[in-house]
């Protein structure tokens, strides 16, 4: 087996200049980590501007490659250079966001490297010389727990860990200047999704419909609710899918990951692609006609009934107490 050192390093996504929320996240599991391993934390920053974006992230050292080949993102040019500073430093773990940028470097780069990957985890630990992941598969149905050799590559679901503990400074800054070969792909624009409205993953409260809603028309009853309780709607994907709401709006896999306050399902089964997205909210109360709807086994309150009962009875409510 190859020695490894005590380091674990960790790979900072950003986009137009902002570090990812899942990078703050990484670098305070990494450090928590490389505290048990008795090593640092390593925050390996691609790109252009990669020292002025790794001075936000709370780690040890930060290792920067900032050359013309990885200016703009390429996921050849991009696992290449973490590799390579990977492969100088041989972290007992690397830790990606298991976000679509993750997922596309994370894999190459652990063949690169010939070291396992643990992938869709919602939770990383050491155990003695062992990485130990546990993954959420079948969209969350099923929590494996994998372990892997020292040296492995991790994949970590976003709202796995809290990202204030990632936000901060670098002890020290480094450049590398890893050679890599990126001339198969070439960056040719990027193209923004369509503008939200409003974005929900920074909303304190969420009043999110699902089926159960019947009509567009009635979307006015959760507007309502969430103008009285001054947060914002969101929704499941159907309501997305039959061009209700933008598609902005939608929680779970397919959609976004929201940590609001407090997060109001109405008329949501709860399948488990929708709980990817919201199981991790502050409070969770639905309501729902079927007592057995999976919603009710991440809520923290269930109630079960009709939501055209229940809904334009607490937008009054909350009014009242709003005077
Ligand atoms: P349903 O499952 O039809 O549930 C409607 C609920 O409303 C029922 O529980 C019913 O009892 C209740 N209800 C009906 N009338 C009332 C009433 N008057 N009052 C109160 N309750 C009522 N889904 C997502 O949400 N987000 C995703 O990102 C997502 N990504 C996906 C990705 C993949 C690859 C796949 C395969 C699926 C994905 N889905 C996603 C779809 C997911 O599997 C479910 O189909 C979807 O979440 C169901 O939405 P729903 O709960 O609104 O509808």
């Amino acid at each position: 087996m190859r020695a490894v050192a005590r380091d674990v390093a960790f790979f900072v996504e950003h986009l137009k200049g902002q570090v990812a929320d899942i990078s703050f996240e990484l670098a305070g599991r990494a450090r928590a980590l490389a505290g048990e391993t008795g090593g640092r934390s390593v925050a390996i920053v691609v790109g252009e501007g990669a020292r002025a974006l790794a001075g936000q992230v709370a780690c040890d050292v930060a290792v920067c490659v900032d050359t013309p080949e990885v200016a703009r993102y390429n996921p050849l040019a991009y696992a290449g250079a973490v590799a390579a500073v990977a492969r100088a430093r041989e972290p007992f773990a690397l830790l990606f966001g298991n976000t679509s940028q993750g997922l596309d470097l994370a894999p190459a780069v652990a063949a690169a490297l010939e070291r396992p990957l643990l992938a869709y985890c919602r939770e990383v630990r050491v155990e003695g010389e062992k990485v130990v992941g546990v993954s959420q598969v079948y969209g969350g149905k099923v929590m494996v727990e994998a372990e892997a050799p020292a040296g492995a590559v991790v994949t970590l679901m976003a709202g796995a860990y809290p990202a204030d503990a990632g936000r901060g400074a670098p002890g020290a800054v480094e450049e590398a200047a890893a050679a890599v070969d990126a001339a198969r792909v070439r960056f040719k624009a990027l193209i923004e999704p369509e503008a939200a409205d409003v974005d929900i993953t920074k909303q304190d409260v969420l009043v999110s419909i699902g089926r159960g809603i019947q009509s567009q028309d009635n979307i006015q009853l959760a507007v309502e609710l969430a103008e009285a309780l001054g947060g914002a709607v969101s929704a499941s994907r159907p309501i997305i899918d039959a061009g209700w709401l933008p598609k902005a709006r939608q929680v779970g896999k397919s959609g976004q990951t929201v940590k609001p306050k407090a997060y109001l399902a109405f008329g949501i089964s709860g399948a488990p692609e929708h709980l990817e997205g919201m199981r991790d909210a502050g409070l969770i109360i639905a309501v729902n006609t079927d007592p057995k709807a999976p919603i009710f086994d991440v809520a923290h309150y269930g109630v079960v009934a009709d939501l055209f009962d229940i809904m334009p009875a607490l937008t009054e409510k909350v009014k009242a107490a709003a005077g």
